[in-house]
């Protein structure tokens, strides 16, 4: 298994995502751990998780986190429902891009999906004053738990609409299914993590050749 931690025995604070997709989009999806596997695993099971996911992952700042904190404790309900969109949300997010990944066509429903979840982040996107100069920013963030899900979104539309799609990749264990941006030069880049996917690549076609020279 690749998560490098265990949910329910590790301090919250301990909680650390394994950043290796390249995009803040291509991340999320990757926090449902062995995709399709019996040992599959949902590193994100609490709104909280959810928050420290986004601050890890660059798309809020500490000060946004608090506020993200503050308006889920006044709004549980609301918390617990947006934690269900998240989980939505990535599964769609997955979706598309594996799509896109493996020569795909994303369908028509999930890119029709991903534009609500657009539509609603679009209303909250503001151009605010930094510096000398001017900045986007998300505005009433601390109004409504469901704004954790807005950059999410919005990078997803970047992402599709950008010259990157093209470097989008699944993984090439049959076991893992995560994504990632390959930036390598060659554009050859087979593995989200060497150190985890393709050193276990290795291993198994280590012992494949073996027994393949044994039989013969
Ligand atoms: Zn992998």
């Amino acid at each position: 298994m690749r998560c490098t931690y265990n949910l329910m025995s590790t301090q919250l604070k301990d909680l650390q995502f394994q950043l290796v997709g390249g995009h803040l989009c291509l991340d999320f999806a990757n926090t449902l751990d062995n995709r399709g596997s019996d040992s599959e695993v949902n590193l994100i099971t609490s709104y909280e998780h959810l928050l420290h996911f986004l601050q890890q992952a660059g798309a809020f700042t500490s000060d946004d986190v608090g506020q993200l904190r503050s308006s889920a404790e006044a709004h549980p309900v609301t918390a617990q429902v947006a934690m269900r969109e998240a989980i939505i949300l990535r599964e769609l997010l997955f979706h598309i891009f594996s799509a896109i990944a493996n020569q795909k066509r994303p369908s028509h429903h999930a890119l029709q999906e991903l534009n609500l979840f657009l539509n609603e982040a679009g209303g909250h996107r503001v151009v605010s004053r930094e510096g000398g100069g001017f900045t986007w920013k998300w505005s009433d963030i601390g109004k409504d738990p469901k704004a954790a899900l807005w950059p999410l979104a919005w990078r997803a539309a970047e992402l599709l609409a950008s010259d990157e799609l093209a470097l989008v990749r699944e993984c090439a264990s049959p076991s893992c299914c995560w994504l990632f941006l390959d930036k390598s030069k060659s554009h050859s880049r087979r593995w989200c993590d060497m150190k985890v996917c393709g050193n276990r690549f290795k291993v198994r076609r280590f012992y494949e050749r073996a027994r393949e020279r044994s039989e013969t």
